[in-house]
């Protein structure tokens, strides 16, 4: 197990790259703390793949440093490494058993027989597999194909990292939920540097002790789930994790107290002056019907109930934004208007936040 750094690290599948565009991966600098479990969240083709094989080292950086425990080894073949990587895809030897599929990790490795019959027996079992060990990997399904992988994934115990790359896409919903649980167990018992790649926030918040949210190329948060939820560092990461995600409200903003569709909303906190395009985002959760006096001038449009909860859209100058309410609440659907918990506000400048005056970061 190892610390991972990524010093100035930055790539573009571009021989002669001229502006950031053409970076799939933009400049980066990271600790991946030893034993973390980590999720990598982004929209498809936002590089997190990109990231993860420059760790792995299929893929070389074309600016930037990885180190391992301190050692560089961004020029260190993937061999070297001694990472377990997972892909989307099954990779498994078709002519081989189930079981000599996954021994072949330890036995490349010299691990001894009686280790090695053990260990198969375990991750078999984790994966659901004891009944077919002795099968051809061939004419499996590819679902099963893919236990294989994750199986071989996970048989060493001894890997600086596990690295996987949205390795449930071709699991069936049922055994999606079963194998996560597998592989978030795996790391509580082993305490592996594990980086989860994924599209799906449940997954991704579900699995992880620090989810790395990448949008366009470029890390744009780093941080648990609370933190993400609380106090998102960019309006994606607002927008990307929730359900709904963050609303956001065009503003001006003096001091503590904002402008929005020409009513004033009282921030909670202090803010210098800013400049670009100022946004103040609410969460859905933080947001009430209100029919009293004050608050921003809003129509309801919809309610939507959703089980746990019910979603009421509306219409706020032309703008729909989201609120949620509890399952038993009562909706004023006569609403005329909304006010914020203060709690939930935060304020963005050209997409990023600004810390209020006075905030511990
Ligand atoms: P993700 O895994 O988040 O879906 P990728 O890392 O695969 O994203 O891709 C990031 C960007 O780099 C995308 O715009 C993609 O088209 C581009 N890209 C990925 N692989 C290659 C490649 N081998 N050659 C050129 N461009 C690539
Ligand atoms: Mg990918």
């Amino acid at each position: 197990m190892a610390k991972i750094t990524l010093d100035n690290l930055a790539h573009s599948y571009l021989a002669r790259p001229s502006s950031e565009d053409d970076y799939a991966l933009k400049e980066l600098n990271h600790d991946w703390i030893d034993g973390e479990a980590y999720a990598l969240l982004g929209a498809s083709g936002c590089g997190k793949s990109t990231l993860l094989n420059i760790i792995s080292g299929l893929l070389h950086p074309s600016q930037g440093r990885i180190l391992f425990d301190d050692v560089d080894v961004t020029h260190a073949p993937t061999a070297e490494r001694n990472i377990a990587q997972v892909f989307q895809f099954p990779v498994v030897y078709d002519t081989m058993t189930v079981r000599d599929n996954l021994a072949f990790p330890l036995r490349n490795r010299g691990a001894d027989t009686a280790y090695i019959a053990e260990r198969v027996q375990q991750i078999a079992q984790m994966i659901g597999m004891e009944d077919v060990l002795n099968r051809k990997a061939r004419g499996l399904t590819a679902d099963a194909k893919q236990k294989i992988s994750l199986g071989r994934g996970m048989v060493r115990e001894d890997v600086n990292a596990l690295l996987f790359d949205e390795p449930l896409t071709v699991i069936d919903p049922h055994m999606k939920w079963e194998l996560r649980t597998q592989l978030k167990s795996l790391h509580d018992q082993f305490g592996h540097t594990m980086i989860y790649v994924t599209h799906d926030q449940t997954e991704a918040l579900t699995f992880a002790d620090k989810v790395v949210v990448m949008h366009d190329g470029r890390v744009v948060q780093i941080g648990t789930p609370q933190e993400l939820f609380e106090r998102p560092a960019h309006t994606f990461v607002g927008y990307f994790i929730g359900s709904p995600g963050m609303n956001l409200f065009d503003a001006q903003i003096n001091g503590d107290t904002a402008t929005i569709a020409g009513t004033q909303v009282a921030l909670g906190a202090g803010y210098a002056a800013l400049g670009g395009k100022v946004q103040v985002g609410v969460r859905p959760e933080f947001i009430k019907l209100s029919r009293g006096d004050d608050g921003v001038p809003a129509r309801v449009t919809r309610v939507e109930d959703v089980g746990r909860h019910k979603i009421i859209r509306l219409d706020v100058a032309g703008h729909t934004v989201s609120a949620i309410a509890g399952e038993g609440a009562r909706i004023p659907e006569d609403a005329e208007r909304i006010i914020f918990d203060p709690a939930g506000i935060n304020v963005y400048a050209d997409d990023w936040r600004v810390s209020p005056q006075g905030e511990v970061p």
